[in-house]
């Protein structure tokens, strides 16, 4: 089926970074505010974030940067962050993003497996990076964004020459080459590259900006904050490509934080709240506790990337003076793909319809059975902004040979085109909105020495929406206790892969004759042994 949007016009022949220079040399003239920096108060203009674009760029060039190279940043959102990406796209290269959260292990195995050659972090971050980086001998330089003495600044980049120098941009294949390189799970397995194209990007934009779905009521005048993370696709594509398209401006802290995150919605007059199911709570929280004109500023309020109940959706509307309240829905595969329509006031618990120019078709997942409205099965999606292919992984279950991207995710659609997601077939936790992968958890588990086996599923929560608990069989004659396997865990995961829905002992891990968990029944057996309904 086709969206039922009409189609918009995409590019595919500039680059991402030529549809985007004109759009921001037009706010250059209207002197826009990009970015506010939230700690200091700082303000950078679309100007300035012009020449610093540019600057990194030549910089990048005299260093030995060429086309295809892959720069990682490892950093806490900060308004260094667009220039690092535009900097890099400009001149072909590549950029992937890893949560500063990550541990040494996963920092080194992502810098490994898409062969990053140039780094851009954090002094919050920079030892962790040095450890991680030892052995790797592919990197070429780091770039630390709040310099330290013993390592180059980044400043030295954004800093180096005029804005009148021209660089000399490679030519862009914008259908083939990879602008970005994200990590995700997909259905199965461990974090894996997700490549997306120059076109991919600009897909996004053009399909996002359709007047049906358009987040902006008056692009180039919106407020934003950035409660979420730009090493995100949620946060990136929103913050990084839509707001910087639109001319709008962004506030941007490092992390997120209840009380700071109000007290800025109203000292900057936030005009548009995108965020993720435990944020959405906190809103509702301080709306019931009376503080309506907090958000007296806001005219749309929209959550994504996991399930927010019908239930806290139509109390969120009830209990807040915001217009607009609705969900989105997107996978690092595919960009942000189904959004709700703006007079669509019957939109309850439904993520929005399929974004323009795509197709999409519900199925039954073990025969392939195309299915129709109001019957639940797992969603496939095609279109511009879905991925080329995950980085050197060569057999793709989740895109086929068709290039029908499946999404692992139970869903069904009404008579109106509208998609609810109702449940998720593929192994993915998430917890607060990022990914967990069960099968890292699982590997991590299984080099406890007293682990005879292990399987990880979600539990749900109301706060974090899911928890990742481990259901675990334990070899012979051994013992351990929860605690000390949770300990053990704890100490090697980031902080968001840590065991919070605890670990339960069981005498099997129920396995399919190829020896794949049956995550159904694994679920269903913690179920019955934790009482949960
Ligand atoms: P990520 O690639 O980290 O953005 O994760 C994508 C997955 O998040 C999707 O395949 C869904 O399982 C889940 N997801 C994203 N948005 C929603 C939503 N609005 N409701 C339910 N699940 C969602």
């Amino acid at each position: 089926m086709r969206s039922k949007l009409s189609p918009v016009h995409i590019p595919d022949d500039v680059s991402v970074w030529d549809f985007m220079k004109g759009k921001l040399q037009q706010h250059s003239e209207r002197n826009r505010v990009a970015f506010i920096d939230g700690p200091t108060g700082r303000r950078y203009s679309y100007r300035e974030l012009l020449t610093s674009i540019r600057n990194v760029s030549s910089a990048l060039l005299q260093r030995g940067f060429q086309k295809g190279d892959i720069l990682c940043v490892i950093s806490a959102n900060c308004c260094q962050y667009p220039m690092a990406m535009y900097g890099v796209l400009c001149i072909g290269g590549i950029l992937t993003t890893c949560n500063p959260e990550s541990t040494v292990d996963d920092i080194r195995y992502q810098l490994e497996d898409c062969e990053v050659r140039w780094i851009v972090t954090s002094s919050e971050n920079i030892a962790k990076v040095r450890d991680a980086v030892q052995h790797i001998h592919a990197i070429k330089e780091i770039f630390v964004i709040d310099g330290t003495a013993d390592c180059s600044s980044f400043s030295t980049l954004t800093s180096q020459m005029s804005a009148d120098v021209i660089i000399d941009c490679p030519l862009v294949d914008p259908r083939n080459d990879v602008a970005w390189i994200f990590y995700s799970s997909g259905t199965t397995g461990i974090p894996k590259g997700v490549m997306r194209t120059h076109y991919n990007l600009i897909a996004d934009v053009c399909q996002m900006s359709h007047p049906s779905i358009a987040i902006s009521r008056s692009p180039g005048e919106e407020v934003y904050i950035s409660v979420l993370p730009f090493y995100h696709i949620y946060g990136s594509w929103l913050f990084l490509l839509q707001c910087m398209a639109n001319g709008d401006t962004v506030v941007v802290y490092p992390r997120y934080n209840a009380v700071r995150f109000i007290e800025s919605v109203q000292t900057y007059k936030v005009t548009i709240l995108m965020v993720v199911p435990p944020i959405a709570v906190d809103i509702l929280l301080l709306a019931e506790a009376g503080d309506r004109t907090a958000f007296a500023s806001v005219h749309t309020i929209i959550s994504g990337a996991a399930p927010l109940s019908t239930d806290l959706e139509r109390q969120l509307k009830r209990n807040t003076r915001v217009v607009r309240v609705q969900q989105t829905y997107g996978m690092t595969e595919s960009g942000p793909i189904c959004y709700p329509e703006w007079d669509d006031d019957n939109s309850n618990g439904s993520v929005g319809i399929v974004a323009c120019n795509t197709e999409y078709k519900v199925v039954n997942p073990q025969t392939g059975e195309e299915l129709s409205a109001y019957q639940d099965g797992e969603l496939l999606l095609r279109g511009p902004s879905v991925m080329k292919g995950y980085f050197n992984v060569s057999s793709e279950d989740d895109l086929d040979i068709d290039h029908w991207l499946h999404t692992g995710d139970m869903v069904h659609y009404d008579d109106h085109g509208r998609v609810y997601v109702i449940d998720r077939y593929k192994q993915l936790i998430k917890y607060k909105g990022i990914q967990v992968s069960p099968t890292y958890l699982e590997n991590v588990l299984l080099t406890h020495p007293a682990i005879a086996d292990a399987g990880v599923i979600g539990l749900p929560d109301l706060r974090a929406g899911e928890l990742p608990a481990a259901l675990v069989v334990l070899k012979a004659g051994v013992t351990a206790t929860e605690a000390e396997i949770k300990g053990f865990v704890d100490e090697k995961v980031a902080p968001y892969n840590r065991l919070r829905g605890g670990v339960t002992f069981i005498k099997k891990v129920p396995r399919s004759p190829s020896g794949k968990i049956l995550r159904r029944k694994l679920r269903d057996e913690a179920v019955r042994k934790l009482n949960i309904t």
